[in-house]
Protein backbone atom coordinates (compact mmCIF):
# COMPACT_ATOMS: atom_id res chain seq x y z
CA UNK A 1 0.00 0.00 0.00
CA UNK A 2 1.63 3.14 -0.94
CA UNK A 3 1.77 5.69 2.01
CA UNK A 4 1.71 9.68 1.57
CA UNK A 5 4.89 9.98 3.78
CA UNK A 6 9.02 10.69 2.84
CA UNK A 7 12.69 11.52 4.47
CA UNK A 8 14.47 13.86 3.68
CA UNK A 9 18.25 15.48 4.67
CA UNK A 10 19.53 19.18 3.43
CA UNK A 11 23.14 18.02 3.40
CA UNK A 12 26.14 19.49 4.64
CA UNK A 13 26.76 21.50 0.99
CA UNK A 14 23.39 23.07 1.12
CA UNK A 15 23.83 24.44 4.69
CA UNK A 16 27.49 25.45 4.37
CA UNK A 17 26.31 27.68 1.63
CA UNK A 18 22.91 28.78 3.31
CA UNK A 19 20.32 27.33 1.16
CA UNK A 20 17.99 25.62 3.79
CA UNK A 21 15.71 28.74 3.68
CA UNK A 22 15.44 28.57 -0.34
CA UNK A 23 15.00 24.58 -0.58
CA UNK A 24 12.40 24.87 2.14
CA UNK A 25 10.36 27.16 0.62
CA UNK A 26 10.63 24.75 -2.72
CA UNK A 27 9.51 22.25 -0.60
CA UNK A 28 6.46 23.99 0.66
CA UNK A 29 5.55 25.33 -2.53
CA UNK A 30 5.48 22.16 -4.07
CA UNK A 31 2.88 20.98 -1.50
CA UNK A 32 4.96 19.17 0.96
CA UNK A 33 3.87 19.72 5.07
CA UNK A 34 6.95 19.28 7.43
CA UNK A 35 5.68 16.31 9.72
CA UNK A 36 9.59 16.74 11.64
CA UNK A 37 11.76 18.75 11.17
CA UNK A 38 15.76 19.50 13.21
CA UNK A 39 19.25 20.33 12.58
CA UNK A 40 21.36 17.52 13.98
CA UNK A 41 24.60 16.00 12.73
CA UNK A 42 25.61 12.89 12.06
CA UNK A 43 28.42 10.87 13.31
CA UNK A 44 30.57 8.67 11.42
CA UNK A 45 28.68 5.34 12.74
CA UNK A 46 25.10 7.35 11.99
CA UNK A 47 26.43 7.68 8.01
CA UNK A 48 27.82 4.74 8.07
CA UNK A 49 24.22 2.99 9.02
CA UNK A 50 22.48 5.02 7.35
CA UNK A 51 24.45 4.61 3.94
CA UNK A 52 24.99 0.84 4.83
CA UNK A 53 23.43 -0.04 1.48
CA UNK A 54 26.38 1.76 -0.11
CA UNK A 55 29.54 0.33 2.05
CA UNK A 56 30.66 -1.64 -1.07
CA UNK A 57 31.06 1.64 -3.54
CA UNK A 58 34.00 3.27 -3.96
CA UNK A 59 32.51 6.72 -2.85
CA UNK A 60 31.73 5.15 0.92
CA UNK A 61 34.31 6.33 2.73
CA UNK A 62 34.01 9.97 0.77
CA UNK A 63 30.60 10.10 0.99
CA UNK A 64 30.51 8.84 5.21
CA UNK A 65 33.09 12.00 5.55
CA UNK A 66 31.07 14.73 3.65
CA UNK A 67 27.81 13.62 5.43
CA UNK A 68 29.63 14.31 8.90
CA UNK A 69 31.51 17.18 8.09
CA UNK A 70 28.88 19.75 9.39
CA UNK A 71 25.23 20.10 10.11
CA UNK A 72 22.31 18.68 8.19
CA UNK A 73 18.41 19.67 8.46
CA UNK A 74 16.77 16.10 8.56
CA UNK A 75 12.89 16.07 8.07
CA UNK A 76 9.35 13.94 7.32
CA UNK A 77 7.48 15.31 4.85
CA UNK A 78 3.57 14.17 3.88
CA UNK A 79 1.76 14.85 0.39
CA UNK A 80 0.07 12.48 -1.52
CA UNK A 81 2.43 10.33 -3.60
CA UNK A 82 5.44 11.83 -1.31
CA UNK A 83 8.37 9.43 -2.29
CA UNK A 84 7.80 9.74 -5.79
CA UNK A 85 7.12 13.46 -5.81
CA UNK A 86 9.68 14.27 -3.82
CA UNK A 87 12.43 12.39 -5.85
CA UNK A 88 10.60 14.20 -9.00
CA UNK A 89 11.42 17.80 -7.01
CA UNK A 90 14.98 17.19 -6.04
CA UNK A 91 15.79 15.43 -9.33
CA UNK A 92 18.89 13.26 -10.82
CA UNK A 93 21.39 12.14 -8.38
CA UNK A 94 24.10 13.60 -11.06
CA UNK A 95 23.01 17.86 -11.16
CA UNK A 96 24.20 17.50 -14.83
CA UNK A 97 21.52 15.13 -15.38
CA UNK A 98 19.14 16.14 -13.25
CA UNK A 99 15.88 18.48 -15.02
CA UNK A 100 15.64 22.27 -14.88
CA UNK A 101 14.34 23.32 -11.49
CA UNK A 102 15.35 20.77 -9.63
CA UNK A 103 16.86 21.33 -5.82
CA UNK A 104 19.51 19.52 -7.54
CA UNK A 105 20.04 21.21 -10.36
CA UNK A 106 19.56 24.44 -8.75
CA UNK A 107 21.70 23.80 -5.76
CA UNK A 108 23.78 20.54 -5.83
CA UNK A 109 27.79 20.78 -6.77
CA UNK A 110 28.47 17.71 -8.10
CA UNK A 111 27.03 13.75 -8.28
CA UNK A 112 28.76 13.74 -4.75
CA UNK A 113 27.73 16.66 -3.12
CA UNK A 114 24.22 17.15 -4.29
CA UNK A 115 22.37 19.01 -1.80
CA UNK A 116 19.54 16.81 -0.47
CA UNK A 117 18.90 13.11 0.35
CA UNK A 118 14.88 11.68 -0.66
CA UNK A 119 14.14 8.07 0.41
CA UNK A 120 13.57 6.14 -2.76
CA UNK A 121 11.22 3.79 -1.24
CA UNK A 122 7.95 4.11 1.47
CA UNK A 123 10.25 1.11 2.99
CA UNK A 124 13.22 2.91 3.12
CA UNK A 125 11.27 6.45 3.89
CA UNK A 126 9.74 4.47 7.21
CA UNK A 127 13.24 3.45 7.94
CA UNK A 128 15.18 6.55 7.34
CA UNK A 129 12.22 8.72 9.29
CA UNK A 130 12.53 6.27 12.32
CA UNK A 131 16.71 6.53 12.01
CA UNK A 132 16.21 10.38 13.06
CA UNK A 133 12.98 10.84 14.47
CA UNK A 134 10.95 9.27 17.64
CA UNK A 135 7.08 9.40 17.79
CA UNK A 136 7.35 12.48 19.97
CA UNK A 137 8.62 14.50 17.58
CA UNK A 138 6.69 13.80 14.76
CA UNK A 139 3.27 15.98 13.85
N1 LIG B 1 27.08 9.28 -4.45
C1 LIG B 1 28.38 9.57 -4.81
N2 LIG B 1 28.86 9.06 -5.99
C2 LIG B 1 28.11 8.29 -6.82
C3 LIG B 1 26.80 7.99 -6.44
C4 LIG B 1 26.31 8.49 -5.25
O1 LIG B 1 29.10 10.26 -4.08
O2 LIG B 1 28.61 7.86 -7.88
C5 LIG B 1 26.54 9.82 -3.18
C6 LIG B 1 25.57 10.99 -3.39
O3 LIG B 1 25.72 11.90 -2.30
C7 LIG B 1 24.24 10.28 -3.37
C8 LIG B 1 24.47 9.25 -2.28
O4 LIG B 1 25.82 8.81 -2.50
O5 LIG B 1 23.17 11.17 -3.10
C9 LIG B 1 23.54 8.05 -2.33
O6 LIG B 1 23.58 7.48 -3.64
P1 LIG B 1 22.25 7.03 -4.37
O7 LIG B 1 22.67 6.25 -5.57
O8 LIG B 1 21.35 6.36 -3.38
O9 LIG B 1 21.62 8.41 -4.89
P2 LIG B 1 20.32 9.22 -4.43
O10 LIG B 1 19.29 8.22 -4.00
O11 LIG B 1 20.76 10.14 -3.30
O12 LIG B 1 19.90 10.01 -5.64
MG1 LIG C 1 19.39 6.64 -2.72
Amino acid sequence: MATNRTFTMLKPDAVEKGHIGAILEKISASGFRIVAMKLTQMTVADAETFYAIHKERPFFPDLVQYMTRGPIVAAILEKDNAVEDFRTLIGATNPEDAAEGTIRKLYAESISENAVHGSDSDENAAIEGAFHFSGREKF
